[in-house]
């Protein structure tokens, strides 16, 4: 299987490159050259498949055999090493929760098929890999739980100071080894924007062996299609004939959505998909207008959805035939991306009610993230209302503990993993916005 540019659809690597340029030259964002159906016989199977089995033959169709099978298949092991349960809340609103990993959040599933998929390939190499990331809080985590201590591998994690919680920075920031935090004095995006300029600067790739580690990377983007059919599953084996299911995807740079488009693709009867964000509205706003404005990011409660450039966009509109990230998307693309998925964003004040309601309602604490997907899914289902929804929860409740506690004015239990967090010291370098700094900082210490 090759992989070829958003931007360019003649430019064509393999996976081995793709995961490791992370960006092509051309600034787009790498996509499978073909991406088929599975077969009938996987979906006749599919109800008595274990969740490693199903990652594998997903993983096979995306990838062909990029990798060797024996290969593949401890890789995808070693990935979902931990349940992805889906939860009632009634017959119409189901719970995904993605957060058994250990850093949480879904972010674990990407961050270790590509730390797994990254040392597979590098075995082979002479000299160490860096991996620059950008953080708005979940990604760090994950990373550095994903790539802690694998030989030949150092990681540069980037964060906006002041715009994680204490948790999620005790979790970027307390392993030492191989994991180096930056705080950075500003925003996401800006940290996004560093690290696109190192991956474009030839002079320092010339020096370094770069890779990036974001939802850029589309080795991150495969394992996520797992856990789509993965809820198929287990909604099939609550039994009955199954009403259409919609996925409910709180989305941020959109990965997780793409990841869902692209499990439909590869033939999961998906309804429709609904795209939660908070006030950072673009994809919900291009979604009901046709007009793609990226604006910059503002601060939320939900924070790791406070992303005001999508970096998936250019593959949602790519998988409809754009092929052109750069122009302006094609009214075609609008109106086929619309008949699958329907946009909605709410403010600070709704999750809030949206939490205390959930917990009112069914007895379920869910994080700001789950909570406005939760809206979200109730607001499009009061139109489709013979439909399942299922809401991806993508992160423990107790990420966001002070917020929990003040939003539910109750305790919030804190499983072993986290609180052992509060007391490892924090140790990060200040950065500033500046390139020639960050681009200092790089050659100084690795
Ligand atoms: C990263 C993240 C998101 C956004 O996911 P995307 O794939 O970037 O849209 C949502 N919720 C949580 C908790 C996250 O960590």
């Amino acid at each position: 299987m090759k992989f070829y540019s958003t931007n360019d659809p003649d430019h064509r690597v393999d996976l081995r490159e793709a995961i490791f340029r992370g960006l092509p030259a051309d600034n787009g964002l790498y996509m499978p050259e073909r991406i088929e159906p599975l077969p009938p016989a996987f979906f006749d199977e599919l109800p008595s498949l274990s969740f490693a089995e199903i990652g594998y033959r997903v993983s096979r169709q995306l990838l062909g055999d990029a990798v060797p099978e024996a290969d593949l298949r401890r890789i995808v092991a070693e990935t979902v090493d931990f349940p992805a349960p889906v939860v009632e809340l009634d017959e119409r609103i189901y719970v995904l929760e993605l957060f058994h990993g250990p850093s949480l959040a879904f972010k674990d599933f990407g961050a270790r098929f590509m730390s797994r998929l990254m040392h597979h390939f590098n075995e082979a190499d002479s000299g160490d890999l860096t991996i620059l990331v950008a953080t708005s809080g979940d990604t760090g985590g994950a990373v550095a739980a994903g790539f802690y201590d694998t030989p030949g591998i150092q990681v540069v994690i980037l964060y906006p100071s002041g715009k994680v919680s204490d948790l999620q920075e005790k979790q970027l920031t307390t392993l030492g080894k191989n994991i180096h935090a930056l705080e950075v004095d500003g925003s996401f995006d800006d940290c996004q924007a560093l690290v696109k300029r190192a991956f474009l600067d030839d002079e320092l790739r010339s020096r370094f062996r770069l890779s990036s580690a974001n939802s850029i990377n589309i080795s991150r983007l495969i394992p996520q299609t797992f856990y789509y059919f993965e809820a198929y599953k287990q909604l099939l084996a609550a039994g009955g004939p199954t009403p259409p299911v919609a996925f409910c995807v709180p989305s941020g740079n959109f990965g997780n959505l793409t990841a869902g488009l692209i499990a439909q693709r590869l033939g999961l009867p998906v309804h429709h998909f609904i795209a939660a964000t908070n006030a950072n509205d673009v994809v919900p706003r291009y979604l009901e207008s046709g007009d793609y404005q990226p604006a910059p990011s503002v601060p939320t409660l939900s924070n790791a959805m406070d992303v005001g450039a999508p970096s998936n966009f250019a593959r949602m509109t790519n998988l409809f035939g754009h092929l052109l990230g750069k122009e302006k998307p094609l009214p075609e693309v609008h109106a086929e991306l619309g008949r699958r998925v329907s946009g909605y964003a709410y403010d600070d004040a709704a999750t809030e009610a949206a939490v205390r309601e959930v917990k009112a309602k069914y007895g379920y604490t869910i994080d700001p993230h789950g909570a406005v997907g939760y809206l979200a899914l109730r607001e499009w289902q009061q139109g489709h209302p013979a439909t399942r929804g299922v809401i991806l929860e993508t992160a423990h409740p107790s990420k966001f503990l002070p917020d929990m506690e003040r939003i539910l004015g109750e305790e919030v239990a804190v499983p072993e993993r986290l609180s052992q967090l509060a007391d490892a010291e924090k140790v990060a370098d200040p950065m500033t916005t500046e390139y020639t700094d960050f681009r200092s900082w790089l050659e100084g210490n690795l």
